[in-house]
Formats: structure tokens, C-alpha cells, sequence
């Protein structure tokens, strides 16, 4: 004490009296023979006995776009073009009650049941696709779908293509598969396929990713044209393509769009589809159609994630196919989006300053809409947002001038009582920018 006292410069009852608080919060301890031995961290007690468990890491923080969004959307009176859902009325609520009562009266639908997935549900997809069961595999979603592709059949330092602007968790999948993506430009009649035997040529690309019907964000479909040419091109450079295609049955013109799946003899692609855009996304239900060795690597993969889908879900798919329920739901659904889409497009007619233009959309959810330089999206949504009116910015899909310029403008949410007026406050916040 009297050593340490010196050392410091102070006297020892300093010390002494610095000994005795640091004994009194268990920091030290005096021990006979060794002097002052100091101890570890107190044990916490009470309140200070939660810590942090040693592998928590940081919580992310919402993303600042999502949060300034949901802010708009929260407040009363708010209209919302920023969400990628239909309004709960568009969902067939009655016929999944019915189902839902009906196959339970199999208790069996609360088991596991197969791992690829219910074989009916199988065989009724396959035989919409003109294919054999098995090659095809029941996921929970189409998002788990994407995520085992992007395991079971990529490496790490791997490249993809991506076209761009894309479907945003795509992009986050990749980024966690530690996969190099390239950006491929898509305009008004989808993927630009102009300049892609070079970048084949150029990056070796395992994959590209390719959503060629009613795209999400842009709205636009891949012409047939320049379907054919990319089925060519994967076969001569020998790439997957991965087609992801849940708004496909959501046409508005009476023809479905073939898929780059039924153009494809030689098995380049991986096709997607899922439940949740023209049926409800609770059910959990999507299907990857390929080649049956990729169906079974992903349904072995499956295993270790997620092991099953729903089997009740599956089993309410299966009634709804096979009872023709779903052609019926398809058939109320595409006019109502179509009565929406055209509101909207009326709307943005009417109201839009010059120099705002958009893609017109042939099904799905959303149009694309343009701003004229120097504005960009991000700011319009702060004006918006005192408008009481919610869109998705166009950088949230990707990086560049057309995203920066870009609106998502979603339709199947709001009702069609909303989007007249729903337009009409955004284009008031276009103008107010356009004077400044
Ligand atoms: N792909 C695209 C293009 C989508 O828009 C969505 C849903 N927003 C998904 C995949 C994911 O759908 P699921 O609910 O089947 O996971």
C-alpha cells in the first residue's frame, strides 16, 4: 500500500480506502500470504443477470427504406403502392376454408408426408408443364427455392448472371452465397439479350437469373424472340437458367405466356413458380420444375433446411387443382387485377406532368414508372410520404440511372377505389419537385 501510495503520489489512506471500495464490489480480495488478489467480473445478480449470449451478434437494423415506407403506410388514410401482396379480398379465402375442412377429414394430412412432396401435387404441376413428376419438387416458398439453388448448385466465388433491376431478395441470396453477380440490363421488352454471348464468353457464368414474365419490378415481358435466343445461348455456353416465374398465370390479354421452361429441349432451365402471387403466399407453396438429378440434389439439400413442406397446405393445392377451383379463382382474379392495373394506368394518364412515362404491364402486379432528370425516386417518396402516398423507390432493385429514376408502382393492393387518388397525390409531389 505504502509502495503503491508513493508510486502515485498520493497518501496511503487513499489507497487504502481504494482497496476497501474495490473489495466491497468484489473486484479483489485480500488473501493471506498473497496480498491483494484481483477477482474476475462480479456474478451478476438481479436484473444485471440477463447478458448477452456469447454468439448474439448485432441486430440488423431495418433496412432505413423499409422503415421510412412503413411510416407512410402507417398513418391513417394512408394508400399504399409500395406492397407485394394482392388486398385480402383477391385471396380465395372460402375455397381454402372448405379444402382445409375437407382434406382433414384425413387426419393423415397433419403428417409429414414425402420429402420432394405430395405425389398428386406433383403429378397435376408436372402434367400442367408437360413434364414427368419427377422433375418436380414442392418447396415452402419460392424463396427457398432460390436459396438451395444458390447452395446446392453454385460454389462460392462462383459468377451469375442477374438481370437488372431485380427481384431484391434474390439479390441478398446471392450475396450470401458468396457468388459473384454480373449485372444484365433488361428495357421494355425484358432481358436486353444483345451482348450476353459476351458477357457468357467473358465470365463463365454458372447461372442467370431471369424473371421473363411480368417481372418485378419493371413489369415487362420477355419477347418471344428474344426467348428463343437466350434458350441458344444457355445451350451453347452451356449455362442454367434459372426462370422465376410466379406471376405467369396472372395475364391479362386471355393467352398465357409460354415459359422459357416449355422452349427449353435440352434441360438448361430451372423453372419457379410458387403459390403465393396468384393463390395467397400463407400457404408457403412453391415448385421448381428441372432436370431430375438438379430435382433431387435440391430435394436431399431440403432435407438438412426446412425438411418438409406443409403437408396440409399441399394437400389444400392438391383439392384446389384437382376441383378446378383454381381456374375458377383465375378467372374472378385477372379481371380484377386488370380492372386495377387499367385505374391505374387511366390515372397516370390523367394526372402525371409531362415528362413521366411507364411500361404498361400485360399481367402481374406492378408498373414501372419513370421520372424525368434531375429527379430521383428516393426523393419523390419524401414528398409522397407528406401526401400520404407509398411507392417503392427504384434503387431498392438495383443500382443505376434507370433504377435512381424508378417507381415500383404496385396495383393489387390497393382498392380500386384508391387509385385514382392515390396517383393523383403522387403526381402532385412529382410537380412540387418539378418547380423547385
Ligand atoms: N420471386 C419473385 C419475383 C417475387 O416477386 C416473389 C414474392 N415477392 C418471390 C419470388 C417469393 O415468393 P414466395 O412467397 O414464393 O417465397
Amino acid at each position: 500500500e505504502r509502495t503503491l501510495a508513493r508510486r502515485l503520489g498520493v497518501n496511503r489512506t487513499t489507497v487504502v480506502n481504494a482497496y476497501r471500495e474495490l473489495a466491497a464490489e468484489g473486484l479483489v480480495e485480500g488473501r493471506v500470504g498473497h496480498g491483494t488478489v484481483v477477482l474476475g467480473p462480479p456474478e451478476p445478480r438481479g436484473a444485471d443477470a440477463v447478458r448477452p449470449m456469447p454468439w448474439a451478434g448485432p441486430t440488423e437494423a431495418e433496412e432505413p427504406l423499409v422503415a421510412d415506407i412503413n411510416a407512410i403506410i402507417r398513418r391513417p388514410g394512408a394508400i399504399s403502392f409500395a406492397h407485394g401482396e394482392m388486398s385480402p379480398e383477391l385471396y380465395p379465402a372460402e375455397a381454402v376454408a372448405h379444402l382445409m375442412q375437407q382434406v382433414l377429414q384425413d387426419p393423415a394430412a397433419l403428417g409429414y408426408g414425402p420429402i420432394a412432396g405430395l405425389m398428386p401435387l406433383r403429378q397435376a404441376i408436372a402434367d400442367a408443364m408437360g413434364v414427368t413428376a419427377d422433375q418436380v419438387l414442392i418447396l415452402a416458398g419460392s424463396q427457398i427455392a432460390l436459396y438451395l439453388i444458390s447452395r446446392v448448385l453454385l460454389q462460392p466465388g462462383d459468377t451469375v448472371l442477374v438481370e437488372m433491376p431485380s427481384y431484391i431478395n434474390t439479390l441478398g441470396i446471392f450475396d450470401s452465397a458468396g457468388v459473384r453477380v454480373v449485372p444484365v440490363p433488361v428495357d421494355q421488352h425484358g432481358l436486353v439479350v444483345d451482348g450476353l454471348d459476351e458477357l457468357m464468353l467473358r465470365y463463365q457464368p454458372k447461372l442467370l437469373f431471369t424473371l421473363p414474365t411480368f417481372h418485378n419490378p419493371l413489369g415487362v415481358t420477355l419477347t418471344p424472340e428474344r426467348r428463343r435466343r437466350l434458350i441458344q445461348l444457355a445451350a451453347r455456353h452451356q449455362v442454367g437458367i434459372v426462370e422465376d416465374d410466379p406471376y405467369g398465370p396472372l395475364h391479362f390479354t386471355g393467352q398465357p405466356v409460354p415459359t422459357l421452361k416449355s422452349l427449353d429441349p435440352g434441360g438448361y432451365v430451372i423453372y419457379i413458380s410458387s403459390a403465393s402471387k396468384a393463390v395467397s403466399p400463407a400457404l408457403r407453396l412453391a415448385w421448381i420444375v428441372a432436370a431430375p438429378p438438379v430435382v433431387e440434389r435440391i430435394a436431399r439439400a431440403r432435407g438438412s433446411l426446412d425438411f418438409r413442406a406443409a403437408l396440409l397446405n399441399q394437400r389444400v393445392m392438391e383439392a384446389f387443382l384437382r376441383e378446378g377451383l383454381l381456374a375458377e379463382h383465375l378467372g374472378r382474379l385477372r379481371p380484377a387485377l386488370k380492372e386495377r392495373r387499367d385505374l391505374m394506368l387511366e390515372a397516370l394518364q390523367r394526372y402525371m406532368p409531362d415528362g413521366v412515362s411507364w411500361y404498361v404491364p400485360e399481367g402481374g402486379y406492378h408498373i414501372w414508372c419513370r421520372l424525368p432528370r434531375p429527379l430521383t425516386a428516393r426523393r419523390l417518396l419524401t414528398e409522397a410520404g407528406r401526401e400520404g402516398v407509398a411507392f417503392v423507390p427504384g434503387d431498392f432493385y438495383g443500382a443505376g440511372q434507370m433504377a435512381r429514376r424508378g417507381l415500383r408502382l404496385n396495383f393489387s393492393y390497393p382498392r380500386p377505389e384508391e387509385i385514382g387518388p392515390g396517383i393523383a397525390r403522387l403526381a402532385r409531389a412529382v410537380e412540387r419537385l418539378l418547380r423547385e
